[in-house]
């Protein structure tokens, strides 16, 4: 189960801990540990966003750790709550419960401007050559000061503290995704395709790829999806467009892998760090929802390229929010590659291509998707990683913030869901995506499947 740190910082540990385990029999706490966003911290939903925004580690930095990074010990320390430092509040109390607690890192999507002077330097670089301070654009996998300091961080609570293991996460896609705004995240800007800076680059150069022309491409992508956007269909059609674009400026697909198997090689450097203090700990992967949504980020995003280093994966698959998450993606599709289909006709396309079986266009966003989306993405990740000790722990939509006029969950449908996650082959669940987001009754719906099932 995740959790925001304010009611860790905050609450009184007892009655929450056994209210989780009591309702729904949970065993590890998943805790937003390091994260510059107030809604992740949890202060949002505890009723406050303070103007001037700092976050950073909610556990105290061992200053040890973090070597060749620009990043201070100001930038790193979270200042609200007090500095209590929440790993060594919690874990003794989770302890007698026989919860297990993961710290859960979870990329940042915005800086804040409190921590901006330091942070922006590890941060990407669009095509244009500006430097991004947040979502399409994030903290570069190239960076040396970005990899020391996640490995510096991943290493200080691997040593620092008695967790049962970790996670780690990127709600993000390669930049020409971004571009072509087939995204969960709406409206994306085609002008911000990353990553240009000069480590990407000389990255790219020594792979032997033409920096220049990828260049030029991700340009000429742009152009494509703004005249798409102003209502101008290119004379042969959308899909032939853009097919023609790849043709033509094949760097822009090979700067595409650069950005995922960068991901891919960070991952890897953090399973090993973790697993080189301490073979025990669990380490696994956060996988965005938006894999579920997209054939081209389900392509990049093979989670049988994670096999080799993971314990567990947890596929976000909230069925019930993914209604509405799908239109949208299905809206900004449309936008380019899509062009030429109605949205009746993407959203069919997309369902066969990807397996799905779901309600039409029109009343996708007040029903949401079935448990049987469950079923089948647990079973796909499981089927990915055969072969391999890496057991898939689905993320359950428990009360994931909808848009107005959208389905809410319900006991039942939460219950069905997770009944959906065993009966694909999960070997364990995660309640998602926020403790202080459920309604109880809806926490007691998961719970009432896992006893059914014999699970608690
Ligand atoms: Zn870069």
């Amino acid at each position: 189960m995740p959790i925001g740190v304010a009611p860790l910082a905050q609450r009184e540990l007892d009655p929450m801990f056994d209210d989780m385990r009591t309702r729904a029999g949970v065993n590890t706490l998943f805790t937003f540990i390091y994260t510059h966003e107030p809604h992740r911290a949890g202060m949002v939903l505890e009723g406050s966003r303070p103007a001037n925004f700092h976050g950073g580690n909610y556990a105290r930095p061992h200053m040890q750790f973090y070597k060749d990074t620009p990043l201070t010990l100001a930038d790193m320390t979270a200042p609200e709550f007090g500095g209590v430092d929440v790993l060594e509040r919690i874990i003794p109390v989770a302890k007698k419960y026989g919860i297990r607690v993961f710290p859960f890192i979870l990329e940042d999507n915005q800086l804040p401007a409190a921590v901006r002077q330091n942070w922006e330097k590890l941060y990407e670089v669009d095509h244009h050559g500006r430097r991004t301070t947040g979502h399409p654009g994030g903290p570069c996998f190239n960076n040396p000061g970005y990899r020391n300091f996640t490995l510096g961080l991943v290493e200080d609570y691997a040593r620092s503290y008695g967790i049962g293991g970790m996670m780690w996460g990127s709600e993000r896609q390669s930049g020409f995704l971004n571009t072509l705004s087939v995204s969960q995240s709406s409206g994306m800007d085609p002008g911000k395709t990353t990553c240009f800076c000069e480590f990407c680059q000389k990255k790219g150069r020594d792979q032997g790829i033409d920096v220049e022309r990828a260049r030029q491409g991700f340009d000429a992508v742009e152009a494509f999806v703004r005249e798409s956007r102003a209502g101008q269909r290119p004379r042969d059609g959308y899909f032939t467009t853009f097919w023609r674009l790849l043709l033509k400026y094949p760097e822009v697909l090979a700067w595409e892998n650069l950005w995922v198997t960068s991901r891919h090689e960070l991952q890897a450097a953090i399973y090993r760090k973790v697993k080189s203090v301490n073979p025990d700990l669990q380490v696994g992967w956060h996988v965005w929802q938006n894999v579920t949504f997209s054939p081209f980020q389900r392509a990049e995003e093979n989670l049988s390229d994670l096999a080799g280093f993971s314990d567990f994966l947890r596929p976000a698959v909230y069925n019930n929010v993914a209604g509405g998450r799908f239109v949208t993606f299905v809206k900004d599709a449309r936008q380019s590659v899509f062009g030429d289909l109605s949205p009746e006709m993407t959203l069919e396309v997309l369902c066969q291509q990807l397996n799905y079986d779901e309600a039409p266009f029109d009343r996708l966003a007040a029903t949401g998707f079935s448990a049987n989306y469950v079923e089948r993405e647990t079973r796909r990740a499981v089927e990915s990683v055969a072969g391999h000790p890496v057991q898939i722990w689905p993320g359950v939509d428990i009360d994931v913030p909808v848009g107005a006029g959208e389905a809410h969950c319900k006991p039942e449908s939460v219950a069905q869901a997770v009944k959906a996650a065993f009966k694909g082959g999960a070997q364990g669940i995660i309640l998602s995506r926020n403790y202080t987001e459920m309604k109880p009754e809806n926490l007691s719906g998961a719970g009432n499947a896992l006893r059914e099932l014999g699970m608690i």
